[in-house]
């Protein structure tokens, strides 16, 4: 085995690993003789799930496993990884961005990079939440866009059956949309972020806050830009308490 495709297995080793822990398994059987192809290649599904967990999991599985080796648009011609989502499938709480970037395709896991980290402080430190316990996080499509520019009609419109389905299977309390992107997907229209973040929205019976994508708070990183977050997620927040 070359040096890359062993890079290779490792890395889709963790991100199984990774999903394990979503799925509240700390902790597998490991005999001294772990074959890494193997284990690799093994999928998703055939893990079995901890009891008490609901058939959520089970279901996202089965829509990844749908996914496959993805090429029904050309967004897969330069992924690294599909980035399908992680969190807690059980979670109240989903947020949507756009696409995932260079971090996020390197990982194979959604907002791990600086807006990543921006998302997980407005979670933990501002919403005081535990981004992995409760929230689900994903995009509406599932492959970087080159360059990271918006996804393209055509991408959204190849990609978009699966975010549908992972909103069908979790059924969150409330979506927040990040940016204007993921707003106008979910709604099916234009949308003028500046204007109409804050204001709830519904998405399929589901209630949808729309918000600055984390990215766009680094860039302008003004007082008044986090004042609005803060408002948004503020009515998140007592809309899932109520
Ligand atoms: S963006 Fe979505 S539809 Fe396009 S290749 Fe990736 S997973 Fe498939």
């Amino acid at each position: 085995m070359t040096a890359h495709q062993k890079s290779a297995h490792l890395r889709k080793l963790k991100n199984q690993l990774i999903r394990l822990q979503d799925h509240g398994i700390d902790e597998i059987p490991c005999n001294s003789q772990l074959d890494l192809s193997s284990a690799s290649a093994r999928p998703s599904q055939s893990i079995p799930i901890r009891s008490g967990q609901t058939g959520i999991a089970q279901a996202l599985d089965h829509i990844r496993a749908e996914m496959g080796d993805c090429d029904r648009c050309k967004l897969c011609e330069g992924r690294k990884n599909i980035v399908f989502g992680s969190g807690n499938p059980n979670a109240q709480l989903v947020f949507v961005g756009e696409g995932p970037g260079a971090e996020e395709d390197e990982q194979g896991l959604p907002f791990v990079g600086r807006a990543g980290k921006k998302l997980t402080e407005i979670i933990e430190k501002g919403m005081g939440l535990n981004r992995a316990q409760d929230t689900y996080i994903c995009n509406i499509v599932k492959c970087r866009p080159p360059g990271n520019r918006d996804p393209e009609s055509d991408e959204v419109s190849a990609c978009i059956p699966f975010l549908e389905k992972q909103l069908q299977a979790i059924h969150p309390k409330v979506i927040v949309t990040l940016g204007k992107p993921a707003t106008e997907t979910l709604l099916g229209r234009k949308v003028a972020i500046t204007k109409e973040r804050g204001q709830w929205q519904e998405y399929k019976g589901i209630k949808l806050m729309p918000t600055f994508h984390p990215a766009y708070l680094l860039r302008a990183y003004t007082l008044e830009n986090r004042k609005a977050v803060h408002e948004d997620m503020k009515k998140a927040l007592a809309e899932l308490k109520r």
